[in-house]
C-alpha cells in the first residue's frame, strides 16, 4: 500500500490502532519525493532526517502512552513564507534565499503540538506575489497534471505536493487567492478562513490586511481537520480574532437540505471559459438535487475588484518589504559604499522583477499628492465590496463561484502580460477584500485539467462552507482521481 496517497483522517486512524507506525508513513512520502520531484519542484527544502527522527519518537510515545493527537505522524508541508525555527525561510525570493528564522510562526507550534510532522518548505511565487509560482528564485513548479502547465500560484508547491502525493497535508497563504488558485488548478482542496482566524504570527507579510494562512488537504474532511488544529485565537498577533480554538469537523454529515445558496451572475460573466462555466453550473445543480436551494443573485462593484486589490496590496507590500536592506538579515549585494548604496544594490539585486514592480506601483499609489487619488479611494471602494457581500451573505448561507475563470495554463505563457496575470484574480480577491471565508474544491476536469468551485460564507462559519464543500465532494468524488506523473 502507498500510505502517501492515504488521507490524514484514515493515517492517523492505522495509526492509533497501530497497523503501521509513523515512520512508515514518512518514509512513503519521502520515496514518492525521491520519484517525482525532479520533475515536479514543489519543495525548496525537504527535512527527512529530522522528520523520520520525529516519526520515531512519536511512535515510541504511541507505545507508551497509548494515545494520539489529531495530526499524530502525519507529514506537513510549508508554504516557504511561513517560518519554521532553524529551517531555511525563503518566500521564494533571493533576498532570503540564506534566512533561517530563530523562531516558529504559531500555526508551526501548533502543528506540532498536534503530532504533525513538517517535512519540508514549498515553493511559491516570490513573496507570494503571482498565481503560476513562476516568479520564484527557485524555478517553476509544475503542475501534476500536466508537467508543461502551472500549479497555481503563489501557493503552487503545496497544491502540486498534494495532488503528487508528496505530502499529507499543506499549509498555504491566501492574500488574493493563493490557496484557492493552485487548489482549483491541482485538484485539491485549499480553505482561505475568515480574516483573523489563523495566526499571522511568523507569516512574512505581503500585504496584512487581506491574508490568512489556509489549509490545504486532499480532501474536504483534512481540510477541516487541519483547520481545526491551526484556528483559534493567538495573543502574539494583534489581528487575531478572540475565538477560542475548537472543532470544524463536526457538521460534515453530507446533509445540506435547506441551506440557501447564491450564484452571484457576476462571477459568470464575460472572461471566464465556457468549459469553466458549465462544470461549475453542474455543480450547483449537484447542490440542488441535494437539497439545497440554490437562486440567482448579483453583487455590485466587483468590476472593481481587482484594482482595488492590487492598490492595496501593492500599497502594503511597498511597506513590508522596505525591511529588506540586507543589513540585518537576508542577502547582501557585494558593493563597496555606503549605507545608501549597499541598500539600493542589495534590492536591485535581491529581488526579482515581480517584486520591484510592486514596489513601485506601491509607493506611488502612497506618495504624497497620490494618496487619496489611489489609496484612499482603493480603501473606500473596499468597504462598499465588503458591504455588498454582507448583503448577499444575509440573504444566503453561502455563494458559489469559479475559483478561477480559466483552466491552468502552459508555463511561461503569460509571464510577459502582468495586467492578464492580475485579471486572473477576479473570482478570488473580492473574498480577501470582505474578509469572509471561502473554499475551493474540486469539481471536475475540462481537457483533462482540473476545475474548483469556489464557496464562499459568512465571516467565522468556515463549518458551513465545509459542510456544504464535503457534501458535494461526498456526492462527486473528483477529488479521488490522481495524476500520473
Ligand atoms: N495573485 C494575487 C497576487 O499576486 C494573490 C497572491 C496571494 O494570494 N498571495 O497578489
Amino acid at each position: 500500500m502507498h500510505l502517501n496517497r492515504l488521507t490524514c483522517h484514515e493515517l492517523v486512524e492505522m495509526i492509533r490502532t497501530e497497523s503501521v507506525t509513523a515512520e512508515d508513513v514518512v518514509e512513503h512520502v519521502f520515496r514518492r519525493i525521491e520519484e517525482v520531484e525532479s520533475k515536479v519542484n514543489a519543495f525548496i527544502s525537504t527535512f527527512k532526517d529530522d522528520a523520520l527522527e520525529k516519526a520515531r519518537e512519536i511512535d515510541k510515545k504511541i507505545r507508551r502512552e497509548g494515545k494520539v493527537g489529531p495530526l499524530t505522524g502525519i507529514p506537513v508541508a510549508v508554504k516557504d513564507n511561513i517560518c519554521t525555527r532553524g529551517k531555511l525561510t525563503t518566500c521564494g525570493s533571493k533576498m532570503l534565499s540564506n534566512y533561517v528564522p530563530p523562531y516558529s510562526a504559531t500555526v508551526i507550534e501548533r502543528i506540532e503540538a498536534a503530532g504533525g510532522i513538517i517535512i519540508g518548505k514549498t515553493n511559491m511565487d516570490e513573496f507570494a506575489m503571482g498565481n503560476s509560482t513562476e516568479t520564484s528564485f527557485f524555478g517553476c513548479t509544475r503542475n501534476p497534471w500536466d508537467l508543461a502547465r502551472v500549479p497555481g500560484g503563489s501557493s503552487g508547491g503545496s497544491a502540486a505536493a498534494l495532488a503528487s502525493d508528496e505530502t499529507v497535508l499543506a499549509l498555504g497563504s491566501d492574500t488574493g487567492g493563493s490557496v484557492r488558485c493552485p487548489a482549483s488548478f491541482c485538484s485539491v482542496v485549499g480553505l482561505k478562513p475568515t480574516y483573523g482566524a489563523v495566526s499571522r504570527y511568523g507569516l512574512v507579510s505581503y500585504a496584512n490586511s487581506l491574508e490568512q494562512i489556509g489549509p490545504m488537504a486532499k480532501d474536504v474532511l483534512d481540510c477541516a481537520i487541519l483547520f481545526s488544529v491551526i484556528s483559534g485565537h493567538d495573543p502574539r498577533d494583534s489581528t487575531s480574532a478572540p475565538r477560542p480554538p475548537c472543532d470544524h469537523t463536526s457538521a460534515l454529515d453530507g446533509e445540506i437540505k435547506g441551506i440557501n445558496v447564491g450564484v452571484p451572475r457576476e462571477f459568470f460573466a464575460a472572461g471566464v471559459d465556457e468549459k469553466v462555466k458549465k462544470l461549475v453550473l453542474d455543480a450547483v445543480s449537484v447542490l440542488e438535487d441535494l437539497g439545497a436551494t440554490c437562486e440567482d443573485t448579483s453583487i455590485s462593484y466587483l468590476d472593481y475588484a481587482v484594482p482595488t486589490y492590487y492598490l492595496i496590496a501593492m500599497s502594503e507590500a511597498s511597506s513590508n518589504l522596505a525591511r529588506f536592506d540586507g543589513l540585518r538579515y537576508g542577502f547582501r549585494a557585494k558593493c563597496e559604499g555606503d549605507w545608501n548604496e549597499v541598500f539600493s544594490a542589495t534590492r536591485s539585486e535581491g529581488f526579482g522583477e515581480e517584486v520591484k514592480r510592486r514596489i513601485l506601483l506601491g509607493t506611488f499609489a502612497l506618495s504624497a499628492g497620490y494618496y487619496d487619488k489611489y489609496y484612499l479611494k482603493a480603501l473606500k471602494v473596499r468597504t462598499l465590496i465588503k458591504r455588498e457581500f454582507e448583503k448577499a451573505l444575509a440573504k444566503f448561507d453561502v455563494l458559489v463561484a469559479p475559483t478561477m475563470p480559466i483552466l491552468p495554463f502552459k508555463i511561461g505563457e503569460m509571464v510577459e502580460d502582468p495586467l492578464t496575470m492580475y485579471m486572473m484574480d477576479v473570482d478570488t480577491v473580492p473574498v480577501n477584500l470582505a474578509g469572509v471565508p471561502s473554499i475551493s474544491v474540486p469539481c471536475g476536469f475540462a481537457d483533462r485539467l482540473p476545475v474548483g468551485l469556489q464557496i464562499i460564507g459568512r465571516f467565522f462559519e468556515e463549518w458551513k462552507v465545509l459542510k456544504v464543500a464535503y457534501a458535494f465532494q461526498e456526492n462527486t468524488n473528483f477529488n479521488l482521481k490522481k495524476p500520473e506523473i
